[in-house]
């Protein structure tokens, strides 16, 4: 979580939830001594030590066209350190070199997604709009407002971005669209017929169940489960059945396990109920 511009939104203050990816979009500052963070936009910094002051002397130099409290003339080697007066904004983004406003320490930039935002609106909008309360004493307050959004979009393609491999998504099972992928295999009568009672009873014990029961290769069956990333896959085919039953698979593993049809149901929970 870092703090952020208030925005259009107004209030006291403001902070996004940012996921920290080389791909994101936003620049995040982060103290890694102290733990202060904050969006760039939003960013105070110190600045580092400015160079030596130079030795030279100032001079008038002749540059025809240009002004600089003189006709045509401007100054060289001037100390900036020597101007007064007040500065009045924020102007400068933090840079490399830049130091943490709270410790001192170098400051680090990452690249972030916002992928959600609160807002402390404090009394902003309950003025405007007369929204108050009476508390115990009978006194009438202004509501305290605050405001928060969370991108679900952005949350996913984060999820994704964080777990996948090179063939495709590997969802955690908490908030896989189904958490087991049947693929039955070949066009025997004995795989469809288990596949069938197997996405049947599977379903009967209230688990999510994707059925891929298309007429296609093996080869094109495994890319797409593989692709689509649910969690657990259940291949059933004529070697599995040879084998003793259905062949149960992790998506995040490589390896698989035959699993005797009627021991498949409880495996097949054991394996959802264990975290991620
Ligand atoms: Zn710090």
């Amino acid at each position: 979580m870092v703090s952020s511009d208030v925005g259009m939104m107004g209030g006291a203050e403001a902070h996004e939830y940012q996921y920290l990816t080389a791909v994101g979009e936003d620049h995040v500052v982060v103290c890694k001594s102290c733990g202060y963070n904050a969006n760039i936009d939003a960013a105070k910094h110190k600045l580092s030590s400015v160079s030596e002051p130079t030795s030279q002397r100032v001079e008038e130099v002749y540059t025809p066209g240009c002004k600089d409290n003189k006709n045509d003339h401007h100054l060289k080697n001037v100390d900036p350190r020597s101007f007064t007066g007040t500065c009045v904004d924020d102007l400068s983004l933090p840079t490399e070199q830049s130091l943490c406003v709270v410790c001192d320490s170098p400051l680090s930039q990452s690249r972030g997604i916002e992928v959600g935002n609160i807002f402390k609106l404090g009394e902003k909008y309950s003025r405007l709009m007369g929204a108050t309360y009476l508390d115990n004493r009978g006194t009438e307050n202004f509501l305290v407002m605050g405001c928060y959004g969370i991108g679900i979009g952005r949350t996913i393609a984060c999820i994704v971005e964080q777990h996948s491999d090179e063939r495709g998504i590997i969802w955690p099972k908490g908030i896989a669209p189904y958490a087991i992928h049947i693929l039955a295999l070949g066009n025997k009568t004995e795989v469809t017929e288990l596949a069938e009672s197997l996405y049947a009873d599977l379903q009967k014990a209230g688990l999510e169940v994707l059925y891929d029961d298309r007429e296609q290769t093996p080869g094109v069956k495994f890319g797409d489960a593989d692709l689509l990333g649910m969690p657990i896959q259940v291949v059933v085919s004529k070697r599995s059945i040879d084998a003793g039953g259905v062949e149960v698979r992790l998506r995040k593993e490589s390896n698989s396990k035959v699993v005797p049809y009627g021991a498949v149901l409880e495996a097949l929970k054991a394996h959802i109920n264990v975290g991620d």
